[in-house]
């Protein structure tokens, strides 16, 4: 396998299969199958989950919330896609743990990264909740900080698209996709991988970006093994 630990980050639209709102169980189940399928090849998976599907800070401020409050309710909202996608995994027999960077311990551990690093060494899946814990960040910065913090090997960006390309390809027929570009090219070409605050992270720390299509069977299977999928940012 190409990488030995990995930090998959996944939206939380992406849970919301065909539906315009909350978690669809079947894309969960889809979802927890393609990390079984990593996982028992041996490959360490800590997950960062997103909570768009349910609440964004940013879409409440702009109806006249709090941001403030509008962010904690999304980290809040990353919880509750947390503790679906553990239960997924659960159910096909993974040994997980959920971490959240705000202290909910009913039912998760405080982030403590040593202990995840531990979870991850005994074959556990760590689901790392609630962002980073702070208002105005995004669940990208999140999966970054915690991709540095434990050492992982890349960030690998599940997603709708497959790829980068040279311009928005749901808009333009003619863009092109790259299948590896530096960090450097991604910022003088102005290319939206991450938000400004997550790409830089990666960029200083040369943690390596795979953005790809998680809604491929087999995709996460394939970007572990090193073939050609998506575009690797290095
Ligand atoms: N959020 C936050 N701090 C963080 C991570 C997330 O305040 O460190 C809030 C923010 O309001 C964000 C929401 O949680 O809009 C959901 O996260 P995000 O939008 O990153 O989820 P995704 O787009 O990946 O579904």
């Amino acid at each position: 396998m190409k990488y030995k630990r990995i930090l998959l980050k996944l939206s939380g639209e992406a849970l919301m299969g065909d539906n315009q709102y909350g978690i669809d169980p079947k894309r969960l189940a889809e979802y927890a199958a393609e990390i079984k399928k990593v996982h028992e090849l041996g490959v360490e998976v800590a997950i960062v989950i997103g909570g768009g599907n349910i609440f964004r800070g940013v879409s409440g401020a702009s109806n006249g919330m709090d941001r403030v409050q509008g962010d904690y309710m999304g980290m809040l909202a990353t919880v509750i896609n947390g503790m679906a996608l553990q239960g997924a995994l659960e159910d096909i027999g993974l040994l997980t743990r959920l971490q959240t960077a705000l202290k909910i311990e009913a039912i998760a551990e405080p982030y403590i990264k040593r202990r995840a690093v531990r979870h991850l060494e005994k074959n556990r899946i760590v689901i790392f909740g609630a962002g980073t814990g702070n208002p105005y960040f995004t669940t990208d910065t999140a999966a970054v900080l915690r991709g540095v913090e434990i050492n992982a090997d890349v960030i690998l960006k599940g997603t709708r698209v497959d790829g980068v390309y040279t311009a928005d390809p749901e808009k333009d027929p003619s863009a092109v996709k790259f299948e590896t570009i530096t960090f450097s090219d991604v910022l003088q070409k102005n290319l939206n991988v991450m938000d400004t605050t997550a790409f830089t992270l990666s960029h200083e720390n040369k943690l390596p970006i795979v953005v790809f299509d998680m809604n491929k069977e087999d995709n996460l299977l394939k970007v572990c093994k090193g073939e050609s999928i998506g575009t690797t940012v290095y």
